[in-house]
């Protein structure tokens, strides 16, 4: 039976954990060459390895997308490499909770260089090749997937950078949609809710047990694979649907 993204070429940022690497995982298990974007490269040289010993394709890219000239590099190595940019899925995130009154702003400035300069950088230097893919690559159609939030539809306080910098996705996302779509460019954007990753890891022990501890205790949380499934519907999709919005929720999770 042939495989649903046979001949497409797809990027993935943030590929080394979590989301990404089973987002990786699945588009190769479905026919495409995947360049794996991240900066720890031990992690997506051991990704390649597995992909590779179940006859997928993919192509580590170690980068840090905070720094322009290497995320616009990055995009040219995979073109140099795979020849085309078919899917891009723009998941490379940071979430670091706290208070806005008295906050460290550096951690703002990390949140705000990857999750909103780093989405920018990438998809700036991917898009050229992904209007080609629409105009004339085997599919006549491209895409771009923005991994956002459940953040970037509610807020919350304590996180209201994390949520700035999903809101704003939200709302790029929507404005590309509407800039390229007729060009069969599909731009969408999926919300997940609480997903078991490493995301959390990176807040202190008092941020976490103040307040995500509680927070997640409420629900099962999703594992990266139910986000997968999400993007894989998203980009398997027939010319002429365009799946704009997703949000995937862990089923007890309320808010
Ligand atoms: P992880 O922490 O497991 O993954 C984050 C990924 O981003 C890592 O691969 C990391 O790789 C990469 N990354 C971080 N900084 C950079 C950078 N400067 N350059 C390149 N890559 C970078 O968390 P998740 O899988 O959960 O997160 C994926 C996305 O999902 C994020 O955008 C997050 O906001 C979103 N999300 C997650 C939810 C959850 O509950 N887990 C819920 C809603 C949304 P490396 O460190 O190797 O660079």
């Amino acid at each position: 039976m042939a495989l649903k993204l046979t001949g497409t070429v797809a990027i993935v940022t943030g590929a080394s954990s979590g989301i990404g690497a089973a987002t990786a995982r699945r588009l190769a298990r479905e026919g495409a060459s995947v360049a794996l974007i991240a900066r720890r490269k031990d992690r997506l040289d051991a990704l390649v390895a597995e992909i590779k010993e179940a006859e997928g394709t993919a192509f580590a890219v170690p980068c840090d997308i905070t720094d322009q000239t290497r995320a616009k590099a990055a995009v040219q190595t995979v073109v140099d490499r795979f020849g085309r940019i078919d899917i891009l899925i723009n998941n490379a995130g940071l979430m670091l909770i706290g208070p806005i009154v008295g906050a460290d702003v550096d951690e703002w400035e990390q949140m705000l260089a990857v999750n909103v300069r780093g989405l920018l950088y990438v998809t700036h230097a991917a898009l050229p090749y992904l209007l080609t893919a629409a105009a004339d690559g085997p599919r006549n159609v491209a895409d771009v997937v923005n991994i956002s939030s459940l953040a970037g539809r509610k807020a919350w306080a304590q996180f209201g950078v994390y949520n700035l910098t999903k809101f704003g996705m939200n709302g790029f996302t929507e404005s590309l949609r509407q800039e390229v779509t007729r060009r069969h460019v599909r731009v969408g954007v999926l919300e997940p809710g609480a997903v078991v990753t490493e995301l959390i890891s990176h807040n202190n022990e008092q941020m976490l047990s103040e307040i995500l501890e509680p927070f997640n205790a409420l629900h099962q949380r999703l594992d990266a694979d139910d986000i997968a499934d999400g993007i894989e519907f998203m980009v398997t999709r027939p010319r002429h649907a365009s799946i704009a919005e997703m949000w995937v929720m862990p089923t007890d999770q309320v808010a």
